[in-house]
């Protein structure tokens, strides 16, 4: 995703990769409302096919209906990692970026003028340069190793497992029906593949180097369900812990962090990956700027404090699901309590947006419009020659975009001298918008779809909100 983004922005990319190849693993299974809209602003959503949406979603195993989230794309649930990841690949090498597989980062050192790393590739070692870095290495990070950065937090307190089983018919078994030892999910994957999760209570983490036997596994699942699974063929088996831990900072120099690099925690709610791509967004039109020499001074500032914050939240929001799921009987209350608030719907709203990432709120310069700092949800327009537009494809070529709701040509004249950064689009709305945008003439939009300056109710006006996010405009 970094590599797309800065391809998109025209800026030169290597990626490097140790594995030769994908190895079709998924751990992910599917998008957040927000990496809906994500893919959407960049017009990738198509490349995935029909993809079957779903409004049923949970907090911690309590059921929540994410339908509350009016305005939103739904959330996927059915796209695998690896399908993610490779479309992904595929739109970045189109882009032209430079992907090299087997080859793995060893050493980084950064000298203030740029970064060298030494890396091990099939002609053997080598060491390449550039003017940044960005460690996408996860959770074990080598970059961020490498680089000092602090990773406090706390360690894994339980071993969990995660199958992909044929041969094997299993009941569908959702997250939050516990059982006296542990909890257990069951759900079916495409071409017969049946997925278990199986986290049993008092299972110490182990230091392994290999994904764990089967047999393991099957153990473990009939010591919980009484089950005998031991016949069924694994196609993928592996172990996850609840290692909770997030970097202090997430640029060292001209080291960056971004994804399970810079933040890990248990595996709930389905936001790891998602989190990661926008970290990802994020960072990379404030990167390019940076390197194409037209950021504002702190842009790229903006970076850490904006998603530190998000990832501070994440690890808050799987620790409080995690105890919620995982622990025994004592929490039954807790969770019948939590049940009967997810009937009210702004309980149910506050969570879904929780866990879709459609809660963020970046500092922009405040005022009063409701929707300063919040993404911008999909909008139909309607351009004055009358063609039907989205909000959503205004963003596509990943630059910040104006939106002139209200064909002022003052406002246009204004933007005149940012005009090679931004785009501006004039149209009027073509169908009911959210409440919050009742009466706005004029949103100011970043390449990451966020509302950076809004008419009326932005405090500034516009050249300085462009001046912010965009640097000085031409003369
Ligand atoms: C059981 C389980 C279920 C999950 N389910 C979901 C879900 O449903 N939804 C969701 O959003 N998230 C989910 N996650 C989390 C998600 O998988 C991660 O958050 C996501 O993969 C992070 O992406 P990343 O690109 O930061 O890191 P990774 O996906 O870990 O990618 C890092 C890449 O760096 C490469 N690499 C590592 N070291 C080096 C090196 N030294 N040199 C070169 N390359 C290197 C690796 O080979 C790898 O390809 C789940 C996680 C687990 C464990």
């Amino acid at each position: 995703m970094i590599a797309a983004e800065l391809r998109i922005a025209g800026v030169p990319v290597t990626v490097l990769e140790k594995l030769p190849e994908r190895t079709g693993e998924s751990r992910g299974l599917g998008f957040t409302s927000r990496t809906m809209e994500v893919f959407d602003q960049r017009g990738i959503l198509p490349r995935f096919g029909d993809i079957e949406t779903s409004d049923q979603g949970h907090f911690g195993g309590i059921p929540v209906n994410f339908g509350v989230l009016e305005g939103a794309l739904q959330a996927a649930k059915t796209v695998p990692q690896s399908t993610t990841e490779a479309i992904l690949e595929g739109w970045a090498r189109e882009l032209g970026a430079d992907i090299r597989r087997g080859h793995e980062l060893l050493a980084v050192d950064d000298d203030g003028d740029g970064v060298t790393v030494t890396v091990r590739g099939p002609e053997g070692e080598e060491r390449l340069r550039a003017e940044w870095l960005v460690g996408c290495d996860g959770g074990r990070s080598a970059v961020r190793k490498a680089a000092g950065f602090d990773f406090p937090g706390t360690a894994a307190t339980m071993e969990m497992f995660l199958a992909d089983l044929r041969g094997v018919e299993l009941e569908p078994r959702m997250i939050g029906e516990n059982l006296p030892g542990g909890m257990v999910m069951v759900g079916p994957l495409p071409d017969g593949v049946t997925r278990i999760i199986v986290c049993e209570r008092g299972t110490p983490p182990q230091r392994r180097t290999g994904p764990p036997p089967f047999q393991e596994v099957a153990d473990a699942w009939k010591r919980l369900t009484g089950v005998d699974i031991s016949h069924a063929e694994p196609v993928w088996v592996s172990a996850f812990g609840d290692a909770t831990r997030q970097v202090t900072e997430y640029r060292r120099g001209r080291v960056i962090l971004a994804g399970d690099s810079a933040h890990i925690h248990l595996p709930a709610g389905g936001q790891g990956m998602n989190a990661s791509i926008q970290d990802a967004v994020n960072l990379g039109w404030k990167l390019a700027a940076t390197v194409t020499g037209t950021a504002p001074e702190g842009l790229l500032d903006t970076y850490h404090a904006e998603r530190h914050a998000v990832g501070k939240r994440l690890l808050m929001n799987t620790q409080a699901q995690g105890l919620l799921f995982l622990s025994g009987a004592e929490v039954q209350p807790l969770r019948d309590v939590l049940g009967e608030l997810v009937q009210y719907e702004d309980v149910s709203r506050h969570l879904a947006a929780m866990v879709s990432g459609l809660e963020i709120t970046y500092e922009v310069g405040g005022g009063s419009h409701p929707l300063l700092g919040k993404r911008l949800p999909g909008l139909p327009l309607r351009t004055p020659d009358g063609k039907a537009v989205r909000s959503s494809e205004a963003l596509h070529r990943g630059r910040g975009v104006l939106f002139d709701l209200a064909d002022n040509p003052r406002l246009r004249s204004r933007a005149a001298p940012w005009t090679d950064r931004i785009d501006v689009l004039t149209a009027a709305p073509d169908g009911p918008l959210p409440s919050e945008l009742d009466g706005t003439a004029a949103l100011l939009v970043r390449p990451d779809g966020y509302i950076a300056w809004a008419a009326p109710g932005a405090h500034g006006d516009l050249p300085m909100a462009l001046e912010r996010w965009f640097g000085p405009g031409r003369a």
